[in-house]
């Protein structure tokens, strides 16, 4: 369970970036937070993931920690996806023996077992984010931040990311905080949306989206629709 308790957060004198920011989420939720460029929804995952620090409120994240996945994959280039996975595993202390059936396991994981030799310039946009997710899943962690990953793919390389990231939220049980700036995938992925104001950054409404609304087109476009008014 992450709680978060009337957080906030100023960079020097500029006042709040953030302001009064609370929230409850539960363990094997899928949270969606939604707001405007510049709104804070970085800072407020950054604050989670315990990479800032608030200036005010309190929170409670997992002891066993968070992991991390951004809009660029950054992975190393000179290394094959099925490396790239190995270090991750080699810096977390498995033993070399496990290493590599990890590795493959975490790769048929996000369907990529095939491409497990390639280099990251070898591989589409779609699939160096496969290989960035399944390097976040390698490091165990109950709670999965997610701060716009699929934001540079077009749009049918996303709708089949969500696809593939919806049955791996359900197969891994993990808790997932995904930022998005687009209303769509808000919709389409979060069972909860919390919409954020900016200056400063509020949570100033929420819905709770049903599994048959997140898997009809539709239903997405009309609850999308009625958000962005
Ligand atoms: P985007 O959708 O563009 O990624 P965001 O909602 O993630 O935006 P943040 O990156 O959290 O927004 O930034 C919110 C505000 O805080 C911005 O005005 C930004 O300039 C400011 N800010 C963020 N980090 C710092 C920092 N380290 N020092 C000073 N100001 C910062
Ligand atoms: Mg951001």
């Amino acid at each position: 369970t992450v709680v978060l308790e009337e957080l906030g957060k100023s960079f020097g004198d500029n006042g709040p970036v953030i302001e009064g920011v609370s929230a409850r989420i539960g363990q094997g939720e899928f949270i969606c937070l939604l707001g405007a460029s510049g709104c804070g929804k970085s800072t407020l995952l950054n604050i989670i993931a315990g990479l800032e620090r608030p200036t005010a409120g309190a929170l409670e994240v997992p002891a066993d920690g968070a992991a991390f996945m951004f809009q660029d994959p950054s992975l190393f280039p000179w290394l094959s996806a099925r490396a790239n996975i190995e270090l991750a595993l080699r810096l977390r202390g498995i033993a070399a023996a496990d290493r590599r059936a990890r590795a493959h396991g975490l790769l048929e994981l996000v369907r990529l077992g095939d491409a497990a030799d390639r280099r990251p310039h070898e591989l589409s946009g779609g699939m160096r984010q496969r290989v960035a997710l399944a390097r976040a899943l390698s490091q165990d962690r109950p709670l999965l931040l997610m701060d716009e990953p699929f934001a540079a793919l077009d749009a049918i390389t996303r709708d089949l990311l969500h696809a593939e990231l919806e049955r791996i939220w359900r197969e891994t049980g993990r808790t997932i905080v995904f930022v998005t700036h687009n209303v769509r995938e808000a919709v389409r992925l979060g069972q909860r949306v919390l919409l954020m104001s900016s200056r400063p950054g509020r949570v100033v409404r929420e819905w709770t989206v049903p599994a048959d609304v997140r898997h009809d087109p539709s239903a997405v476009g009309a609850l999308a629709g009625e958000i962005t008014t």
